[in-house]
């Protein structure tokens, strides 16, 4: 068996060991004589699945008790809906700012039940900047301000939260475990697991509880949140196996120094990759310093005739899922928590050794 290296933005890879474990429990789950999946959502093995990922997570992000943590299906997208739904509590509008591509997707689906405030947007600098806070056009009567710390397709995060008296919400789908964060900046955290999480099929709402309850009448059950939080999660069927990957992956962060020991390992692996870019002619990054991800780093080539060789030879070295987003073209490596350092340092060897052949 070969495992290659994938830098794909989502379905992203996954620790091997956590990969392996799970293909040894897959039969037989802890000597019970079936698999996790085939269990009830209510017995006890896979309530305490559940109740051992919460724990987990609350630990490795210092979740305090004012926050629910929801267990949620319907991707990251849905929380889009859900978001206006659970929060606009009879006001007309919220504020948005517009960073990328996920931004427009959450404003697009907010201006379905509310007035969107766009407070501010890079769209001029084709999403390679991050508007400064000062030139942010608040709204007057808010119901809270949404954000996306990390642009996935763009590759632009903030290393900054933004500080206004309504509640923050954040999409935090392609950056959340990627260091720490202070939850309590926050009044919605919520992630799609398929980034930096687990599979597909989960999500993530970190929902600080005294803005549960405030739920539009017209909301599906299965979208809003204090029904989730009433419920364990389990009001209805939840991605049980889902749930369980991500409790590994969970244990697998706490083993290797939780959060702070990624920020630097995640630092160290932009920074080499972000330095073999710059340092280049033949490859460019389009994103202002001081925005550019640590998750997810788009480079174009100098002659974009050389994309298709490009992502042909680099697929037969082992290097799988390097194509852009169709939105902006060229390259993009994600090198989410499990994406080692091995395979930065073995792309890196190969953009070098493609461009000594191909410049
Ligand atoms: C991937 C992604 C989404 C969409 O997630 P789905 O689970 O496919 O709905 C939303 N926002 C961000 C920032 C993402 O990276």
């Amino acid at each position: 068996m070969t495992r290659r290296y994938n830098f794909c933005a989502g379905p992203a890879a996954l620790p091997e060991s956590v990969l392996a474990t799970a293909a040894s429990e897959m039969l037989d789950w802890h000597g019970k004589g079936l698999s996790l999946m085939e269990m009830s959502h209510r017995s006890p093995e896979v309530t305490g699945v559940a109740h051992h990922a919460e724990q987990t997570l609350r630990e490795l992000l210092s979740i305090s008790d004012d926050y629910a943590v929801l267990f949620l299906q319907g991707g990251a997208s849905t929380q889009f809906s859900a978001v206006p739904l659970n929060l606009l509590d009879g006001k007309a509008s919220a504020d948005y700012v517009n960073t990328g591509q996920w931004s427009k997707k959450a404003i697009a689906e907010a201006k379905r039940y509310c007035d969107v405030n766009v407070v501010a947007s890079s769209e001029d600098t084709n999403f390679s900047t991050i508007p400064p806070f000062e030139s942010w056009q608040l709204g007057k009567d808010p119901a809270y301000l949404h954000y996306t710390p990390n642009e996935t397709i763009g590759g632009v995060e903030y290393f900054w939260t933004p500080e206004v008296n309504v509640p923050v919400v954040a999409d935090m789908s392609s950056t959340i475990l990627s260091r720490p964060i202070n939850v309590d900046d926050f009044g919605v955290i919520y992630a799609g697991a398929q980034k930096n999480i687990g599979p597909a099929g989960l999500v993530v709402a970190i929902v600080r509880r005294d803005l549960l309850g405030k739920t539009d009448e017209h909301c599906p059950a299965m979208l809003n949140w204090e029904v989730a939080a009433k419920n364990d999660s389990m009001y209805n069927t939840p991605p049980t196996y889902s749930l369980y990957l991500a409790g590994l992956v969970f244990d697998w962060l706490k083993e290797r120094g939780g959060l702070s020991a990624m920020e630097t390992i995640n630092r160290e692996k932009a920074a080499k990759l972000y330095a073999a870019i710059d340092t280049s002619d033949f490859y460019a990054n389009p994103v202002e310093i001081q925005s550019r991800s640590l998750m997810n780093i788009p480079f174009t080539l100098a002659d974009a005739e050389l994309d298709k060789p490009f992502l042909q030879e680099a697929e037969s070295a082992g290097l799988l899922n390097l194509k852009g987003h169709r939105s902006v073209g060229g390259m993009r490596a994600s090198v989410y928590n499990a994406v080692g350092m091995d395979a930065v340092d073995a792309l890196i060897n190969f953009m070098q050794d493609f461009e000594k052949r191909r410049a």
